[in-house]
């Protein structure tokens, strides 16, 4: 039997709207969220990503301004930007769009962002409280997955969950987030032996690895929930036809612009698992709409009685 297919795209939507009724509400309080974002220099990727930020803030009604140094500025002008932006009370939300510049030390402009406006979750502060489950600021990627499977009534306490990948951005704290939440969670990368093995185990499967349709139907435990966080694009046309011979949808795609989009997992996968989330209209749209929870639970825990402070 075919898998469902969790569609994030629509969850996202449900989320933006429940952000948009909250920020109404803090508005008719004299509370309107603040996100600023750091854009440096002419990346394309980073363009869109940031495009599509600023948008998803206008329609839930969060203020956002953008700031664009150039390619070469120094690690000391963004130092020097976040510094203003930390001590901006309007600000509620800081977020600096990776890449940076090779020129510029990226940890420690990450560093010097306020963890109370750390709405990308990056800062060790933030990470400390994630892992010591105190209120704090949860990276976007990982609390979307989350928000998939609980809205999507997967049940997690109790479950074997396997993460293959261990990023700070995606792969750690997703894990933390399923620990958090009563899975046995297994986290893979590249030196772990048997993973199609290890894999198999999983009743929640998470792949951020980087590495097109790389988990096959080999990896997959029949009827487990598999979420696909992996965004590559597909070029080489024999690895077109690895991923999607006969799809003619996909065909049209590649043929006219010359690339498509394509997780972590094979798409045969859909006829093992029991719940997969797509690629595209699966994770990613969760990214952007957990980064505007992200800035309002900034804006509310700043006003309320410093909690991130406190501790
Ligand atoms: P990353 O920093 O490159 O980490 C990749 C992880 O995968 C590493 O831990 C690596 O292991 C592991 N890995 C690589 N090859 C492997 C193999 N053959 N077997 C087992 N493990 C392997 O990547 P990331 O930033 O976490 O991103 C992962 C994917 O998610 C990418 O496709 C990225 O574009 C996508 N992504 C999507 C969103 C979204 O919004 N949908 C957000 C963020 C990222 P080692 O640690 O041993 O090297």
């Amino acid at each position: 039997m075919a898998a469902i297919i969790l569609d994030g795209t629509k969850i996202a939507a449900q989320i933006r709207a429940e952000v948009a009724e909250e920020v109404k509400t803090l508005a008719a309080a004299g509370m309107r969220p603040g996100l600023a974002v750091v854009l440096v220099g002419h990346n394309p990727a980073s363009e869109v990503y940031v495009r599509g930020k600023v948008k998803a803030c206008e329609e839930v009604g969060i203020c956002s301004e953008k700031h664009t140094p150039s390619e070469h500025c120094t690690t000391a002008e963004l130092l020097e930007l976040v510094a203003k932006l930390n001590q901006r009370d309007e600000i509620d939300g800081i977020l600096v769009q990776l890449p940076l510049p090779p020129q510029v030390d990226a940890k420690k402009v990450l560093l010097a962002v306020d963890p109370a406006k750390d709405v990308d979750g990056f800062h060790p502060m933030n990470v400390g409280l994630l892992s010591t489950q105190r209120p704090g600021l949860v990276p976007c990627t990982p609390a979307g997955i989350v928000e998939i499977l609980k809205r999507s009534n997967i049940a997690i306490a109790g479950q074997e969950a396997v993460v293959v990948g261990r990023s700070d951005i995606v792969g750690k704290p997703v894990a933390m987030l399923l620990i958090n939440g009563n899975a046995t969670v297994t986290v893979c990368h590249s030196k772990t032996r048997d993973l199609p093995g290890v894999c198999r185990r999983a009743d929640i499967l998470v792949a951020a690895i980087g590495r097109a349709g790389m988990i096959t139907r080999d990896y997959v435990k029949q009827g487990a929930t598999v979420i696909d966080v992996g965004m590559n694009q597909v070029t080489d046309r024999a690895e077109f036809e690895r991923l999607f011979a006969g799809n003619a949808k996909r065909e049209e795609t590649f043929r006219t612009k010359g690339s498509t989009l394509v997780g972590d997992v094979h798409p045969e996968v859909a006829q093992v698992a029991g719940a997969i989330t797509p690629v595209p209209g699966g994770v990613g749209p969760l990214t952007i709409a957990m980064l505007m929870t992200n800035t309002v639970r900034a804006a509310k825990l700043r006003r309320e009685s410093g909690e991130l402070a406190d501790v």
